[in-house]
This record gives C-alpha cells, structure tokens and sequence, in this order.
C-alpha cells in the first residue's frame, strides 16, 4: 500500500505544496513545530534515510538545501534545523525547521495555524525558491 506521503505526491491527498522535481517533492508539515515546518520527500518510496540510494540521498540534502534557504529567507527565525526522524510515516522525509528556541526542535510545542495561515506560508516560501 502506498505512503501517506506517496499519495500526497500523486496527488490523491492535499498539501500545502512548496516545490516538486523529477525525484523529489516539499509541502508544509500539517501539525508543525513552528510556522515554515516543512517535510522533503523523495519520490522513491523508501523508508529508511540510510537505506536510500547514495544518489537519492545526496539528491535530497541539495534538494532540501534549497528549500531550506527559500524557508530562511521567509520566515524570521536564527536558523533552519534539518530531523530525519520517520517514526510515523515509513517514507523517508527530510523535516527542516524554522528554529528560535530548542523547543522548535522537541516536537513536544506545536503551533495551530489555519488554513489560509498554511496557504499564506506556503506561497511566501514558493516565492523565494531559487
Ligand atoms: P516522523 O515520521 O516521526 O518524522 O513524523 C511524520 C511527520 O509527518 C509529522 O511531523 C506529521 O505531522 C507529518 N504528517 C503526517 N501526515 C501528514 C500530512 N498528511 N500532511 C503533512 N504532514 C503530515
């Protein structure tokens, strides 16, 4: 059965979509550590991070550095932080993260945005792609 996230990239459930290439896919996480949260995902379902192909993998960290410096020069933070955590979806994503404080980090503080909050970030973040 396909992943949460491959049937977000086939587009069979919404997201907040920020960038999409031939391999790879970004779209705003739906219960964020802080307002830019963002998942990178490469199409390729594979579940673990070290289990990926070195060129996938090497594919998603220059994949994610740019999505990472479109999100930094969006949203006011000291720095963006990169998780690879997978424990709930089997689907290797890369979580990057708008940080001002170590509890940005914890996924124990999340933040509730509304709809148009998620479409307001997610253009704002598109418009600064490279
Ligand atoms: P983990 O697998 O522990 O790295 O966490 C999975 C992440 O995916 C969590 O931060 C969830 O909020 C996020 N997530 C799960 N379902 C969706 C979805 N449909 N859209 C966006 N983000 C999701």
């Amino acid at each position: 059965m396909p992943s949460i996230f491959t049937k977000i990239i086939e587009g069979e459930i919404p997201c907040y979509k920020i960038a999409e290439d031939d391999d790879f896919f970004a779209f705003l996480d739906i219960n964020p550590n802080a307002k830019g949260h963002t998942l990178c995902v490469p199409k390729k379902e594979v579940d673990r991070l070290l289990d990926l192909d070195e060129q996938t993998y090497m594919g998603l960290m220059a994949f994610s550095r740019k999505v990472g410096l479109a999100i930094e020069a969006t949203i006011p933070c000291k720095r963006v932080g990169m998780t690879v955590i997978g424990l709930e979806v089997p689907h290797v994503h890369v979580h990057l993260i708008p940080l001002n404080t170590m509890a940005n980090a914890t996924f124990q503080n999340k933040v509730s945005l509304a709809k148009e909050e998620f479409e307001e970030v997610a253009e704002a973040i598109r418009a600064k792609i490279q």
